[in-house]
């Protein structure tokens, strides 16, 4: 049975106010076959291009984002809280409850004119995966890619999916015509660890196979080792794994991250860890004391 959700008419997560028109949730379809377990949310988006507040420590000023929530179900994603200003929650509604911009190709066309826009990068993959499981169904990502082609417009996309591949000649394209990246973030190659923390995602050598592919394809395509999860994907054979197997697959850069609990995120996290690996939570508790970053570790993104 589809979830009543109450629309707000703000978001605060949103320099431009509401994303969606108070009216604008259009329909719920319960996912069957190979969405079984997943249910759509369907709403008009207001704005697609989003920019991020001055105020943001991001290395990227325009995002766009056409799903809310994200299958792939990492414990530990940072964009949980998004979910809470739909009176969703960050758990488990997140991981199943996806709110589809059904519009967003029409917007990004509107909002791309030559007059309203100055051409800048548009970051994908900020707040929710692009790639997720519904991008098979709606074909967003795909439109949003040949709309960004068509008006040259540079472009990157963070990915851990390997559905990307669907629009490999597209991105071929694209990379003639504008500045395009992409990275996919793989943080450890542990079977163990991968489908604890990170359930609804491909196998990471899958991934490393799709870095590949990219980059032979001529799509530059780097490697964010992250979140790198303490005491789980921390010791050095782990993370020099990783980088070996990026370094094989032509990564055209490899960036190493520590998990970041920033709140909201952090009390999930730390109540799926109590679950999960009872064990860590004090060395958790001690090495986040003071915040969002590992002890010892400066404040920035990622
Ligand atoms: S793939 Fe990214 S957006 Fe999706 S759940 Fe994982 S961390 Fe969050």
């Amino acid at each position: 049975m589809a979830t009543p959700v109450r629309w707000r008419t703000t978001d605060d997560n949103s320099p431009q106010g509401s994303l969606f028109d108070a009216d604008a949730l259009l329909d719920h379809h319960v996912g069957k076959g190979e969405f079984r377990g997943l249910e759509f949310l369907h709403v008009n988006a207001r704005r697609i291009i989003n920019e991020v507040p001055n105020v943001s420590r991001m290395p990227f000023r325009y995002t766009i984002n056409a799903y809310r929530g994200c299958s792939h179900a990492c414990a530990y994603c940072f964009a949980r809280p998004t979910h809470a200003y739909l009176d969703l929650d960050i758990g488990r509604d997140f991981d199943t409850k996806i709110v589809v911009k059904v519009n967003a190709v029409e917007r990004l066309r509107a909002e791309l004119r030559p007059k309203r826009w100055g051409g800048h990068h548009i970051a994908m993959g900020t707040n929710t995966d692009p790639y997720q499981r519904a991008e098979g169904k709606y074909h967003l990502t795909r439109g949003i890619v040949e709309v960004l082609t068509e008006a040259a417009n540079p472009f990157s996309i963070l990915t851990k999916s390997t559905l990307i591949l669907r629009d490999l000649d597209l991105l071929v394209e694209a990379i003639q015509r504008a500045d395009v990246h992409v990275n996919f973030s793989i943080g450890t190659l542990d079977e163990e660890v991968w489908k604890l923390a990170e359930p609804g995602t491909p196998h990471p050598r899958q991934r490393v196979e799709a870095v590949a592919r990219l980059n032979a394809a001529g799509v530059p395509c780097g490697v964010l080792v992250a979140p790198i999860l303490p005491g789980l994907s921390d010791r050095p054979e782990q993370v020099a794994a990783v980088k070996a197997a990026c370094a094989e697959a032509g990564a055209s850069s490899v960036s190493v991250i520590n998990l970041h609990l920033r709140p909201g995120v952090r009390e999930h996290f730390m109540g799926w860890l109590g679950e999960a690996r009872p064990d860590l939570v004090p060395t958790y508790e001690r090495l986040y004391r003071k915040g969002a970053y590992l002890r010892g570790e400066a404040g920035g993104g990622g």
